[in-house]
């Protein structure tokens, strides 16, 4: 039995030089296989802060740099200081956006770097004091402290990479279903099939959920999806570890159990425990309860998001 598996599409701000743009300070052009497949499933709002703010290609590159705890970037070379030029672009450029569910941005740049960007004790320094964050993505941080952020280097980690899809693709679909709900059936529908994302990531979330729907009286539909999405957005906060997904497994392996022999069980448990003690991978467990789901035709389990949380061809 397949389950139609159709997603919103996330609105993801990407740092241009990601997707081929010759906007790097050395003219270099970069290609990266995520954002190539994300293109086929989101909508992709480009922007290269250091061209914005007038930087032609290639250009002297900048650094960041620490003075009196405030971070400021500075072209050595020119001997300009594009601080204020860099904050008054970014502030415009993120206030001016409509619409977003999440940010990939370019690993180690003074600008848009999310992580390993290099920090200087002062301009003129060459030691750095630590490995932070660029002012572009100081500011998205500032300006979205709910919403997903990363940026391509960190995402060579699977499992930060599938937490920031899981992530982007359920802030846009809970949107997607704010735009359009008429009936409180598609609110029911939808904390139904999110309930096992939902324990994954958070318990306690699931349960004020839960009680959100039930709380629903005619007449309040819209006042009961605002407090729900308003729950629902700070859920996906945390990557879960290991010991929550044991859990949720072992949730759905009870739907499933009775249908198995003997040597399925163990063999199923056997890997759940060695998952669990880190020396099984997690998509091996998880494609064994699809496959369960699948040949039991557990309509309810081909359902959940927890089985498809993002477009598949993401995860190759
Ligand atoms: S990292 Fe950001 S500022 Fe640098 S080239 Fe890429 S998009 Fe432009």
């Amino acid at each position: 039995m397949e389950i139609e598996n159709n997603f919103a599409r996330p609105v993801i701000v990407l740092s241009a030089c990601l997707d081929g743009e010759p906007v790097r300070y050395n003219g270099e052009i970069l290609h990266n296989d995520l954002v190539e497949k994300l293109k086929e499933s989101a909508e992709i709002i480009k922007v290269c802060p250091e061209v914005s703010i007038g930087l032609g290609v290639p250009r002297d590159p900048i650094k960041i740099y620490l003075e009196n705890e405030r971070y400021r970037i500075y072209q050595s070379k020119t001997g300009i200081d594009l601080t204020e030029k860099m904050e008054k672009f970014s502030v415009g450029f993120l206030d001016g956006l409509k619409d977003v569910d999440g940010f990939l941005l370019k690993g180690q740049s003074p600008s848009c770097g999310f992580s390993g960007t290099k920090i200087y004790s002062n301009k003129n320094a060459r030691d750095i004091v630590k490995k932070g964050t660029g002012l572009f993505a100081q500011i998205v941080k500032e300006k979205f402290p709910d919403k997903p952020i990363e940026d391509e280097l960190r995402l060579r980690d699977s499992e930060i990479k599938k937490h920031f899809l899981t992530r982007i693709f359920a802030i846009s679909e809970m949107k997607s279903l704010e735009r359009k709900i008429h009936s409180i059936n598609q609110l029911i529908e939808f904390h139904t099939r999110y309930k096992y994302l939902l324990m994954l990531y958070s318990q306690s979330k699931l349960t004020q959920l839960g009680k959100i729907v039930a709380g629903y009286k005619k007449g309040n539909l819209s006042s009961t999806v605002s407090d729900y999405s308003r729950v629902f957005y700070t859920a996906f906060e945390r990557k879960p570890g290991v010991k929550k997904q044991v859990n949720v497994i072992q949730h759905i392996y009870g739907y499933f159990k009775t249908g198995l022999n003997q040597g399925e069980k163990r063999h199923f448990l056997n890997l759940l425990k060695k998952y669990s003690e880190g020396k099984a991978q997690y998509d091996i467990v998880l494609e064994m309860v699809r496959n369960f789901a699948l040949r039991f035709s557990t309509q309810y389990l081909l359902f959940q998001r927890y089985l498809n949380p993002y477009p598949e061809q993401l995860n190759d």
